[in-house]
């Protein structure tokens, strides 16, 4: 069996559906097991209707509607015939988010979230099966959370492994015997049933999950680039394509903040040595990159990683005591705590700094606390610059219209805490 994750880019449009009709054709009679995810940036709009739900603002069933809208627009472009039973399903999933937004909001953030931003996948995922299915392309659709279990940590799901294997040994692997499976990716499901999501941008790791637990022979993702460039095409003008890469060296690219792969993918591949292709759905004839145990070729030339919203916080103890490791130990269990995602930190005497993700909902708490016990400094707007096997005249260029608040290095990596100007 093979495993393919079609992202949000991919079917952002109707041409993006018919472009993965074409390429599916490829390789029609082949085990495939086809994870998707929400269309375009529809997490986005979904986490909007989330946030204005809980502020209150009267906004959250205006912009549930304009999600809805455009997915009934993309299908009536897909399917046009509306007797289809598609469109209701469709409907039914999204008045399962109106009976939510019809209540003050009672339980927690996270859990609703996960409730609410869970159906961009379950939609995406049904109006593909139709399109497949109506185009002669046979498509069984099944639901990811009948088979990924996850516990109930909502909107970061740890996979239970010895579950979520032998439901897809028992559920998954025998569908996909004949023909084309269709299932959705970021999102998990508990043992009462509620919805998880693993994580923004989580379908990368879900295609991981299914291939470990299926013993796939390999997975293809399909994205907007060439392959894995060694830097991300956005922020970095010449970036080139890299042909194969191990999974050691693609780890520690995903660990330093490259998108283009989430981090936990490559673990559970690389545990059954399942290869990973990174393809072009623009080109799926190019040959890509392909990441796997060979550790032989891996490049020597610098790679570039850039994490932009970075803020820089500075503590030091209000009685000027020296930062002990009591002291640490209270700072790492407060940022566990807030589940603040630290990238880079430096000791000194009496202070300590670390860079993290500026998550403002979770930073903002992090900080109240912090600032109870310690006076601390902020630095915000920063940028964490990565350069993997970094030479001389590379640092000497990425540096040139970059303040540098914080510097490390060890033989392969530097990593910069940045200001742009
Ligand atoms: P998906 O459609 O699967 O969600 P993403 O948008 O998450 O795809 O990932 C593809 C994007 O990753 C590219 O458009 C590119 O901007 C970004 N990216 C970041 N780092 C790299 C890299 N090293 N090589 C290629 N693309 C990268
Ligand atoms: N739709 C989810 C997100 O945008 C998961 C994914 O695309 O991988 O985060
Ligand atoms: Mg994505």
């Amino acid at each position: 069996m093979k495993v393919f994750k079609f992202g949000g880019a991919s079917i952002k449009d109707a041409e993006g559906f018919r472009n993965v009709l074409s390429i599916l054709k490829k390789f029609s009679g082949q085990e495939i097991v086809l994870v998707v995810s929400a269309l375009g940036k529809t997490t986005n709009a979904l986490e909007e209707v989330v946030h204005s739900y809980f502020e209150r603002n009267g906004n959250a069933n205006q912009l549930l509607n304009e999600v809805r809208e455009k997915h009934f627009n993309l299908l009536s472009k897909l399917i046009p015939d509306s007797s289809h039973k598609v469109y209701e399903e469709l409907n039914n999933t999204f008045i399962e988010v109106d009976w939510i937004l019809e209540d003050e909001p009672s339980e927690s953030f996270d859990y609703i979230y996960d409730q609410i931003v869970s159906i961009g996948e379950m939609v995406s995922t049904k109006m593909l099966a139709a399109f497949l299915n109506e185009s002669g392309m046979k498509t069984k659709w099944r639901d990811v959370r009948d088979f990924i279990r996850t516990d109930n940590t909502y909107r970061e799901g740890k996979v239970d492994w010895e579950i979520t294997e032998k439901k897809i040994q028992a559920q998954l692997v025998p569908a996909s015997k004949n023909g084309l499976v269709l299932t959705q990716g970021f999102i998990g499901g508990t043992s009462e049933n509620f919805s998880t999501t693993l994580g923004r941008e989580g379908s990368d790791y879900t295609a991981a999950v299914i291939a470990y637990c299926a013993g796939a022979e390999s997975v293809t993702i399909w994205k907007d680039v060439p392959g894995v460039l060694n830097a991300d095409p956005r922020y970095f003008s010449d970036a080139k394509k890299i042909d194969h890469l191990s999974f050691k060296e693609t780890i520690e690219m995903t660990f330093y903040g490259a998108t283009v792969i989430h981090p936990k993918t490559i673990k559970p591949l690389q545990n059954k040595n399942i290869p990973l292709h990174v393809k072009s759905f623009l080109n799926a004839e190019a040959s890509g990159t392909v990441i796997d145990s060979d550790m032989n070729d891996d490049a020597r030339t610098p790679v570039l990683v850039l994490k932009p919203e970075q803020i820089l916080i500075s503590v030091s103890p209000k009685d000027f005591s020296f930062m002990a490791e009591e002291q640490l130990a209270k700072i790492f269990g407060m940022m566990a705590k807030h589940r603040v995602k630290f990238n880079m930190m430096q000791n000194a005497a009496i202070s300590f700094s670390f860079c993290a993700d500026d998550a403002k909902e979770r930073v903002n708490p992090f900080l109240e606390e912090l600032s109870n016990e310690y006076k601390v400094l902020l630095n915000e707007g920063l940028e964490l610059l990565t350069i993997r096997h970094y030479d001389e005249q590379t640092v000497q260029t990425q540096t040139q219209r970059r303040e540098i608040l914080l510097e490390q290095k060890t033989r392969n990596t530097i990593q910069l805490v940045v200001r742009r100007f």
